[in-house]
């Protein structure tokens, strides 16, 4: 099995507003290919190119895993052609029994259901060998994630917003949830579980006995246009510094100090 980073979270917020930039992950059995989230507006351009960049067409994509239905995770499902949508029956009916999430595009549910291509989870369920759909609620009251046990790996979970960022998965401290509590105790549950995650709007995250570091081995960059000087990086990383260590999966410089304070 292999898992991708196509997109890496970002935590960020502007004055007027969050800024929506999403997880997603693509993975591939050898059978299947499975896209975990499908980003935020202004992605869609760009996941054809990452998705070529590994040789996957986008018509490939068997599965679409839609952990909610918050409009930075689930609005470019529509561009995969040939995918089966797969999403909570709980967050379906979150959807659309008129939940007042401003982060809910209600229209875009109809929308891909006239597809024929949006399947319901009505349980936890096995998706291919080795991953598992299990509810994480919280964040929202449907929200799934994926965990992925295998032996080339630490138990992993695509965690999506039940973890949005390295300080929730540290404090249990969740803003924007829809159940504070539930949210607060799947994130324990979460640690009791798995040793690495991958959350919604953040690097990829390793569980460790006395804290959580984070792995800086994908890095997205902001760009400005030309003209415009490069006024700040898209990585959240210190580097370079001394007492540094390397990320137990992808060994890559790590700095345990900038999680502590
Ligand atoms: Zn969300
Ligand atoms: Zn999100």
């Amino acid at each position: 099995m292999e898992i991708k980073v196509l997109f890496q979270g970002f935590p960020g917020k502007l004055q007027r507003g969050f800024l929506g930039w999403s997880s997603m992950i693509y993975i591939s059995t050898g059978k299947q290919k499975i896209l975990v989230d499908t980003g935020s507006f202004g992605d869609a351009p760009e996941i054809p190119k990452r998705l070529a960049q590994i040789n996957v067409k986008m018509e490939e994509i068997d599965t679409v895993f839609l952990s909610h239905f918050h409009y930075d995770h689930i609005i470019n499902a529509h561009l995969f052609p040939k995918a089966t949508y797969l999403l909570s029956r709980i967050e379906a009916e979150y959807v659309t029994g008129g939940s007042g999430d401003w982060a809910v595009p209600e229209y875009y549910f109809s929308h891909l259901e006239k597809t024929g291509r949006l399947k319901f989870m009505e349980s936890e369920m096995l998706i291919a060998e080795g991953i598992r759909s299990i509810y994480t609620p919280g964040h929202t009251p449907g929200l799934m994630s994926l965990l992925i046990e295998d032996e080339s790996m630490p138990t992993t979970l695509i965690a999506s917003d039940a973890v949005k960022n390295i300080v929730e998965l540290q404090t249990g401290n969740v803003p924007m949830a829809w159940d504070t509590k539930v949210s607060k105790q799947t994130i324990e549950n979460i640690k009791d579980r798995v040793t690495r995650v991958i959350p919604g709007h953040d690097r990829i995250l390793h569980i460790e006995k006395d804290g959580v570091i984070a792995c800086h081995s994908v890095k997205e960059r902001i760009q400005l246009p030309a003209g415009i000087s490069e006024v700040t990086g898209f990585d959240l990383g210190i580097s370079s510094t001394t007492g540094a260590e390397e990320c137990p999966c992808c060994k890559s410089v790590i700095d345990r100090r900038q999680l502590h304070e």
